[in-house]
């Protein structure tokens, strides 16, 4: 299956399966990616006014555009500037920004832990996380190892590993296989918040 450089801007799939309820399952591929690639060529000269980016578009402004740029927001790849215009993040402050999920579910696995019953969901998740945010594999061991020994979830135990790095290294696959993070982070958190 082929796999797209630009998430879905609703369900966030880079393949052709969408989610059930997704507002562009049977949206053409092509134009999904057309309207990332005008947009990201807009705000790449610098920072620019929304109304602005809509006339400098390529063809009509139109509800694939308006979805795009809010999943560019959501995922902080574009921040609004103190004087209200739309700018472009560079590789590097992104990264900054995403190596501390954002996101409800993710973001309460992140600060509190993981607690025994849901370890395998939440490494499931951080390690999809930073899979869909562009990390490398070593990145993402890094930072999931340095997750598991600051967040304290080494050491509530409960783990079969010997190891934080062996706990990753088992979740190998999920990075690979570049699953969606998304349930197995609600089903974590879910767990975290009960015992918090
Ligand atoms: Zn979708």
């Amino acid at each position: 299956m082929p796999r797209f450089r630009y998430p879905c801007p609703d369900c966030r799939s880079t393949n052709s399966l969408h989610d059930p309820d997704c507002r562009f399952d049977g949206t053409a591929w092509e134009d999904i990616e057309r309207a990332y690639v005008s947009i990201l060529g807009v705000l790449s000269t610098g920072a620019t006014r929304e109304g602005r980016l809509r006339e400098a578009v390529d063809g009509p402004w139109d509800r694939v555009h308006s979805a795009a740029l809010s999943r560019l927001r959501h995922d902080q790849r574009v921040q609004e500037t103190p004087g209200g215009a739309l700018e472009l993040l560079s590789p590097a402050e992104y990264r900054e920004e995403v190596a501390v999920p954002s996101e409800d579910s993710l973001q309460t696995i992140y600060e509190h832990g993981s607690v025994p019953g849901c370890h395998d969901h939440a490494v499931f998740s951080l390690v999809a996380y930073y899979r869909s945010v562009g990390f490398s594999w070593q990145e993402t061991r890094e930072r999931v190892v340095d997750w598991l020994e600051e967040s304290g979830t080494w050491a509530r135990g409960g783990f079969d590993e010997a190891s934080p790095g062996e706990v990753v290294d088992s979740k190998r696959h999920v990075y690979a296989q570049a699953y969606g993070w998304r349930q197995a982070a609600r089903e974590a958190a879910a767990v975290v918040e009960r015992s918090v």
